[in-house]
């Protein structure tokens, strides 16, 4: 895929610093036929346009004896800059003497006043430039060793030559494997990168067919800069379908987000933010696998960056507080208050409350969850020695456990020393883990889920139903209690069918023999109907929406009576 950029279509810019008009109206002559000239009065105007406009520049054009600043200042400074040194200077000067020095301080070569052989300028020119780019682009290594593909460093490099983010014909482009942290987890180093091996190979094999160049980032996001197509679905689908035969590994998601060309004045970095934005909002997605970047996904992404951004001080501010909610035990004759779940509740300085359905999918993604994971268990645990301690009741509350949790390996030890700094039994702390972290990886899962278990805590397999466990995966996994997804009940009354869905659900729980919470019972009937059918526990806004602290307690002390 080398060369399919055609570097020649674009003009090099050369920065002319003379404080005489007629010399800078003269170089400007010579060399603007071949580069596009920019000039400059002084070392201080040129200074200014060099912190601005900077590695834009290939070459320098410099005059020594100038008012303001003169070259020699203004030549310590550059070289001085780590950025800036790499652009080569020629010095334009009559005097023998400051040739020899200028030489001495750095600059690459030097051109005799007056100007009068154009020929011979224009020649050292171009010989200056191709010299130092030869020299920088032997500077990065060229090749990824991993995927064939280019360095980052040296497609940033490439295309800031080619000054390709004025090429409005070429799409900037991100293309991940979804989730590949966990597939990393999960199958290991190799396998995944095998898989991003195949994932280059198949860009690569696409590129060859039209102008494009493509690197692997350190996050090992594939980069791709690449013409222009109006529907990138087919290709990513068909990358898919063929990394679907080829790998070990099944269901593989990939994901792009593309920056179409919008103006000149967005830098190529630029670009490539925007099309990583769009690839954020397709990752974790199933309807679609590919995503444009728009002004509303701009706000969406600008608006995810605060919450990240916010969280860690939102934590050590308090901003974020654990609510409760109540769970009943329906069978007896009236129900009974048992225990409790923790949520995460943020109320954040600017934004006002906030659900955890917007954040928690944000923090999973990157691993932040699990800093709020460990706050949840550490207020919850706190919080329940509280009450043991004040009214003399042990209400067992049950924590959310995500998926990314699981693979801390010193997951078992975190919270036996909650239990051992707040004076807890472990069934007085319960972990709700979803369903789909069992399908994701069950043997990882069951020797985690095993080791908890051995230490005595209790395991409820949350919003069971949701993912695709397998029956024969179920009767090996370890397991207290099977917390029903909350759809159940939502439809159960809509048909049949729908009622038959939750008999199983009990079904399967009574064939594992563990009790059923049913989430979501909003209405009376629903209540009914589940006691009718053997369910045990219940929770949801029939009894109680989750509350603060202090209102749970009111609660507790209510039903203690
Ligand atoms: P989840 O664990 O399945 O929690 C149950 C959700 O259902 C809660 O939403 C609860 O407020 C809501 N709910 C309870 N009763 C009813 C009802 O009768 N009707 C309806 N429509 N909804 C009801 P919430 O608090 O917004 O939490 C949403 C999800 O965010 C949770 O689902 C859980 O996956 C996640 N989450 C919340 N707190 C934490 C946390 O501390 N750690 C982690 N990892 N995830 C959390
Ligand atoms: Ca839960
Ligand atoms: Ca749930």
């Amino acid at each position: 895929m080398e060369n399919f950029l055609d570097a020649s279509r674009h003009k090099r810019r050369v920065l002319v610093v003379d404080d005489e008009m007629i010399n800078r109206e003269l170089l400007g002559a010579i060399l603007e036929n071949d580069y596009e000239v920019t000039k400059a009065e002084n070392g201080q105007q040129a200074w200014e346009l060099l912190n601005s406009e900077g590695t834009a520049f290939s070459l320098i054009l410099l005059d020594l004896l100038m008012p303001v600043m003169d070259g020699f200042e203004l030549m310590k400074l550059c070289f001085a800059d780590e950025t800036l040194k790499s652009i080569p200077v020629i010095v334009m000067t009559s005097e023998k003497s400051a040739e020899v020095k200028s030489i001495r301080m750095g600059a690459a070569d030097f051109i005799a006043k007056p100007y009068d052989m154009p020929d011979v300028i224009l020649a050292r020119c171009q010989r200056i430039i191709e010299f130092n780019e030869d020299k920088t682009i032997i500077r990065y290594t060229e090749k990824d060793t991993l995927t064939g593909l280019y360095t980052k460093q040296y497609f940033d490099e490439y295309l800031r030559r080619l000054k390709a983010d004025i090429d409005s014909e070429m799409d900037a482009v991100e293309i991940r494997i979804d989730r590949f942290h966990l597939i990393k987890e999960l199958f290991g180093r190799e396998e995944a990168h095998c898989l991003l091996r195949e994932t280059a190979a198949l860009i690569r094999r696409d590129l060859t067919a039209s102008r494009g160049i493509a690197c692997r980032t350190e996050d090992n996001s594939l980069l791709v800069y690449c013409e222009h197509r109006n529907d990138y679905e087919p290709l990513i689908t068909g990358f898919q379908e063929e990394l679907a035969q080829s790998s070990e590994i099944r269901g593989v998601n990939l994901r792009a987000g593309i920056h179409k060309y919008e103006d000149d004045s967005i830098s190529l970095e630029n670009r490539f933010e925007r099309a990583k934005a769009a690839c954020d909002r397709v990752c974790g997605q199933y309807e679609t696998c590919t995503a444009f970047y728009s002004s509303e996904l701009h706000r969406r992404s600008m608006y995810h960056q605060k919450l990240i951004g916010d969280m860690q001080d939102a934590i050590d501010n308090h901003d974020f507080m654990v609510y409760y909610q109540p769970k009943y035990q329906i069978q007896g004759d009236k129900p009974v208050l048992t225990s409790a779940e923790a949520l995460i509740r943020w109320k954040h300085k600017e934004l006002g409350m906030l659900s955890p359905g917007v954040f928690i999918p944000l923090f999973e993604e990157n691993g932040l969850i699990r800093l709020i994971d460990q706050f949840v268990w550490r207020e919850a645990a706190a919080q329940v020695q509280r009450w043991k301690e004040q009214y003399n009741i042990s209400l067992p509350v049950s924590v959310n456990v995500s998926r990314i949790d699981i693979f801390d390996p010193e997951l078992v030890q975190k919270l036996s020393a909650l239990l051992t700094k707040y004076q807890l039994e472990p069934h007085e702390l319960m972990l709700e883990i979803t369903e789909s972290a069992y399908a994701d990886n069950a043997d990882a899962l069951i020797a985690a889920v095993e080791a908890l278990r051995d230490r005595g805590f209790r395991i409820e397999m949350d919003d069971f139903g949701s993912g695709y466990s397998s029956l024969n995966m179920l009767t090996s996994i370890p397991i207290d209690v099977l917390k029903m997804d909350m759809k159940f009940v939502r439809n159960m009354f809509r048909d049949e069918k729908s009622m038959g869905l939750v008999r199983l659900v009990l079904d399967i729980a009574a064939f594992l023999e563990v009790p059923v919470v049913a989430e979501g019972v909003e209405e009376q009937r629903q209540l009914d109907k589940l006691k009718q059918m053997g369910c045990e526990i219940v929770q949801g806004y029939y009894f109680s929406p989750p509350l603060p602290a202090d209102k749970m307690e009111a609660l507790l002390r209510q039903n203690a009576v």
